[in-house]
């Protein structure tokens, strides 16, 4: 595939590619703020499913977003994950470096018709609900949007370790997908699609928020001929009022400097039995005893996001 040779070219893999590990996971925040127990959740969770298993644990700082990023958040949250005791494989990748990757694939899926220039607005696309079936632009832009094509009746499912087997039908629901918006940015779903195969990802653990993006990513990787990664969508957090914590919402920042109470409210929140990890006065002993006690089958749904569940 031509997009592997961009990336051996590139450089970017060279630690990673062609060795196909074991286990393989990864923590990607996005730098919009400090973390918060939510993303606390999704760390530990990760970190302790990729540890349990004797498997490697990345972190990448998905900075494709410049116009939702806070100045020194990447690095605030790098070093609430030290204090956390939530030390990393290898060097952290930062998206924003990572831009011949990301053209490269687009190069790829526009020279093979798999995705196409699109000049249509927000409010163009309103009466369809937000959903781009066909290009409808009531005027040119300065910079299309590239869109990733999704034909009709084109119906995605997939298992989650935790959500059971899934199905979205990605035409009618999602529509035809951004890959580089029309500010220039590069699309989420884009770059997180490149870097998990550029990296060797064999395992994704995050936030259950996620689960709506995932089958327009398996979709992504199929179209790009990388493989598809294990799924484990974990619960979220929910604030008093049942809406969720997002790192943007001015969440509570977590206090490094005391770290094991914060610990145990993620763990709990994980569905782990709370006497196993108790008593353990340092953080490194403390996260040992949970990676033995961790137990993946007592993870719990918690809310259900779509898309549906078909058993
Ligand atoms: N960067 C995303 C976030 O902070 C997570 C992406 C992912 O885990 O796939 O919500």
């Amino acid at each position: 595939m031509k997009i592997w040779a961009a990336m051996l070219e590139c450089n970017v893999m060279a630690p990673d590619f062609p060795t196909s590990p074991v286990y393989r996971g990864r923590f990607a925040p996005s730098p919009t703020g400090p973390l918060h127990l939510g993303s606390l959740v999704a760390a530990l969770g990760s970190w302790l499913h990729a540890r349990a298993r004797g498997g490697e644990w990345r972190v990448r700082i998905e900075d494709v977003d410049r116009t939702r990023e806070v100045p020194g958040a990447a690095d605030a949250q790098l070093e609430a994950l030290r204090r956390f005791g939530l030390h990393w494989d290898g060097e952290v990748v930062r998206q924003s470096d990572r831009d011949g990757l990301y053209q490269a694939a687009l190069e790829e899926l526009l020279g093979r018709g798999l995705a196409f220039e699109c000049h249509c607005s927000r409010s163009d696309l309103e009466p369809a609900g937000g959903i781009h079936r066909a290009c409808v632009a009531s005027a040119p832009r300065d910079i299309p949007a590239i869109r990733l094509r999704v034909p009709d009746d084109t119906v995605v499912t997939f298992d989650d370790a935790v959500h059971g087997h899934l199905m979205q039908r990605l035409d009618a629901e999602v529509g035809d997908v951004v890959l580089r918006r029309a500010d220039g940015c590069w699309a989420y779903q884009l770059a997180v699609v490149v870097d998990d195969a550029a990296q060797g990802i064999t395992d994704i653990v995050r936030g259950a928020d996620l689960l709506d993006s995932t089958a327009r990513q398996i979709f992504l990787q199929r179209a790009l001929g990388v493989p598809t990664p294990r799924h484990t969508h974990l619960p979220l957090i929910l604030d008093d009022e049942g809406r969720k914590l997002s790192k943007s919402l001015a969440a509570l920042p977590l206090d490094a400097a005391d770290p094991l109470p914060a610990l145990s409210v993620a763990w709990a929140a994980l569905g782990q039995e709370t006497g196993l990890v108790g008593g353990c006065g340092n953080v490194d002993g403390w996260l040992a005893r949970a990676t033995t006690a961790f137990d993946e089958s007592r993870l719990p749904r918690g809310a259900q996001p779509s898309p549906h569940r078909t058993t």
